[in-house]
């Protein structure tokens, strides 16, 4: 068995198991030897505790075999009695009392480890001191015992060789001072014998041999006793050393452990804490806040348009634009407020404290604002938005996970309707995210052959002043929710991912209706991001169009520019194939969005729908006017088909065709119709209110240029 698994044995630690696998041997912490004189210090330290734990008994039998000697004496000589006891009784006071003041010292007040040494020298000799006045009393009450009668002599003999036996044993600590209160108790009472007795050389001599064996075993119980101390020092060494091992190993885990969890709460590309460290610190603020009475906020960060910079640049430049990004927010944000990476292109803050609204929505701009700035990576420079969502403790919610979904739900109404900008949570978005949710609940159960159909809205020529085209656009009539706007409805496929079967749908749908229709007109038939995100989706389009009777190059597909900029190759890609199929592309909703004037470059587009906000107030802003004109040229020089959408009144009208358009689409002009009244209204369309706006549209401007 090898040492460290030896050692994790001995102890029972797990750490130490993982520790003996993970770590090199140079690494373990040995097990120090002590010295051998402090070995020594504390052995002899040891003895003379041992030593002042028998003294209390030896006192107490020298006491007894006093005063048993003065009884026996008292009848020949009463003064020798009383002298003995006067004597003896001196001696034990004197010794009980430095015994209790050793015991004193030993137990409640020991001495230092450095003064161990010197205490027990000194002690050793008070010991000794007690040892050698005891002895000389009996050898002097033996010398007196000598001239009293045998019978006392053969008494203090006795008690003499008895105090030398017990000696051995109750004296067996002290090696030195036990040898000599042997001697000085057996020796000169050799000499007292010899000179005073009858026979006194023989027991002079018996007390020799006596005094030799006792010397012999006070050596043996004396090595046996150090011997056992010796190892038991050595084991309490061990023990500690191998304690201090364990707790340097324990020291070791915890620092180990507490790397482990730092961690685990870390972002390992920002350097800002994760989800996870965001949640511990909301939930720890907001219990300080909920303790103190006072409030906090927290935004949830969302990057628009960060997919195309990964896509198009790769991941390691959008690796470099996300710890950007948390350069930005540490220092839009500053120390105080707390800064989390959530995931992916997710962002997360607290700002700790009860803040006014105006304040709130300040920081939030800002943070849209730094993070909107453009980015210098590594060989590109790149261009990104941010929309932010807040929600607040106490106003929105009081549980870290409500203010979360508050915050998510801020989040989403700023991503739908105000892309870039900071949105602080209020009650109404999350009622109308709940409709939303509740809507793809209903959608997902409806019954599209009944309650799914197309309207058709015209889009008119201005040279014959009739309907060039039809835009088909989808309506749901739900028994439960009445009509569903198509937007909502459209995105409630989307993410519940049916969309491109309702596409197919109501395609279906469109083409049949535009059967009956004069040959010349086209139909114009929306998609959304989904609908081109696959080369199966797509095919599954091209299908439709090639089972229908239909002329491709009568079918226009409209496609927004937000579904370009999710994967652009593969938009690319898509609308390349539906060309080829023979159908024409056209870009909606130009100018709302991440519009680029690449796009029209780089994708096979036949028209482009300048979007309605600009119309909107295009008497109002001479810029909406600019552009439109602008876009107008820009179709014209590439050859390609400009619709102008939303033409709600008759200013919107003359202005647009003052600047040159061709082809319009709006309300003052025609509103989507069925099917049914397509017929009727080709028909009475010389007639018409097209016809109408037209005349009025041209009596107006001979007005203004008379
Ligand atoms: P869009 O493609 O821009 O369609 C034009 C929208 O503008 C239609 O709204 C139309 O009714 C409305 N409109 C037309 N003239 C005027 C006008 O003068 N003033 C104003 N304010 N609005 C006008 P609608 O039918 O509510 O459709 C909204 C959007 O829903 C569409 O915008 C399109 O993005 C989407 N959509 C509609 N049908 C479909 C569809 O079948 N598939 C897909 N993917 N999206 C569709
Ligand atoms: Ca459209
Ligand atoms: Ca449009």
């Amino acid at each position: 068995m090898d040492f460290r698994m030896l050692i994790g044995h001995f102890l029972g630690v797990g750490a130490l198991k993982r520790f003996s696998t993970e770590k090199s041997v140079a690494d373990i912490p040995t097990v120090r030897v002590r010295p051998k004189a402090r070995m020594s210090r504390e052995r002899n330290y040891q003895l003379l505790e041992q030593a002042s734990s028998n003294l209390k008994g030896m006192v107490l039998v020298n006491l007894v075999a006093s005063i048993c000697a003065a009884i026996a004496i008292y009848p020949y000589s009463a003064k020798t009695a009383l002298y003995w006891l006067c004597a003896v009784g001196f001696i034990t006071i004197l010794r009980a009392s430095t015994w209790g003041r050793l015991l004193h010292r030993l137990h409640v007040h020991p001495p230092a480890p450095h003064e161990k040494r010197a205490f027990t020298r000194r002690w050793s000799a008070i010991y000794l001191l007690g040892l050698v006045s005891a002895a000389a009393a009996w050898i002097g009450l033996l010398s007196v015992a000598v001239t009293i009668s045998e019978e006392i002599k053969f008494l203090v003999m006795i008690i003499i060789a008895a105090l030398a036996g017990g000696a051995t044993g109750v004296a067996a600590p002290m090696k030195w001072e036990g040898r000599l209160y042997i001697s000085a108790l057996l020796l000169p009472s050799a000499v007292v014998l010899a000179l005073n007795t009858h026979s006194g050389m023989l027991l002079a001599f018996m007390d020799v041999i006596f005094w030799a064996v006792m010397i012999g075993g006070h050596t043996n119980n004396h090595r046996v006793l150090l011997r056992s101390l010796e190892l038991q020092l050595t084991n309490t060494a061990l023990i500690n050393d191998l304690t201090e091992l364990n707790t340097s190993l324990e020291c070791k885990v915890m620092e180990r452990t507490k790397d482990l969890q730092e961690a685990a709460l870390t972002d390992a590309l920002t350097g800002l804490p994760n989800r996870r460290g965001f949640q511990q610190k909301l939930t720890e603020l907001l219990e300080k806040s909920k303790r103190e009475d006072s409030g906090l906020a927290i935004g949830a960060i969302d990057l628009d348009g960060f997919k195309p910079v990964n896509d198009a640049f790769g991941h390691a430049t959008g690796d470099q634009l996300l710890m950007e990004v948390g350069e930005r927010l540490r220092n839009t944000l500053g120390e105080e407020h707390f800064v989390a990476r959530l995931g992916g292109d997710e962002f997360g803050f607290i700002i700790d404290g009860r803040e006014e609204i105006d304040y709130l929505q300040q920081i939030g701009d800002m943070v849209c604002r730094d993070l909107a700035a453009s980015y210098s990576l590594t060989g590109v420079v790149a261009e990104i938005g941010a929309s932010v969502g807040m929600c607040t403790y106490p106003w929105d919610a009081d549980t870290a996970a409500e203010l979360s979904h508050r915050a998510d739900y801020a989040l989403y109404h700023a991503k739908q309707a105000r892309k870039g900008t900071a949105v602080i949570f209020n009650h109404q978005h999350e009622a109308e995210i709940r409709e939303l949710a509740n809507m793809e609940q209903v959608f997902r159960r409806a019954n599209l052959d009944e309650e799914l159909y197309v309207v058709f809205q015209p889009i008119i020529h201005t040279e014959d002043r009739r309907t060039y085209s039809f835009e088909a656009l989808a309506r749901w009539q739900s028994p439960i929710l009445g009509n569903v706007p198509p937007d909502m409805f459209i995105r409630a496929a989307e993410r519940s991912g049916f969309i491109v079967e309702v596409t197919r749908y109501l395609i279906t749908k469109a083409l049949k209706a535009a059967l009956s229709w004069p040959k010349h007109l086209r139909i114009a038939i929306n998609l959304s991001a989904r609908d081109i995100a696959s080369m199966d989706a797509v095919e599954g389009i091209i299908n439709v169009v090639q089972s229908s009777p239909i002329d491709p190059g009568r079918i226009v597909f409209e496609i927004t520019e937000t579904a370009l900029v999710c994967d652009f190759d593969q938009a690319r890609e898509a609308l390349n194939a539906l060309h080829h199929a023979g159908v024409q592309i056209a870009l909606d909703d130009f100018g709302t969005g991440h519009s680029s004037l690449s796009h029209l470059r780089l994708l096979p587009f036949d028209k482009l729908k300048v979007d309605s906000s600009f119309v909107a107030d295009i008497n109002k802003h001479q810029a909406s006017e600019d552009i439109v004109r602008t876009l107008i040229g820009l179709c014209d020089s590439m050859r390609i088909d400009c619709v102008i959408e939303g033409v709600e009144t008759r200013e919107h009208m003359e202005k647009v065709i003052d600047l040159g358009a061709h082809l319009l689409q709006g309300y003052y002009l025609a509103r989507p119709m069925q099917q049914d009244d397509i017929q009727g209204y080709l028909q009475t369309e010389q007639t018409a209110s097209v016809q109408r706006a037209f005349v009025e549209n041209e009596s107006s401007s001979q007005r203004k240029t008379g």
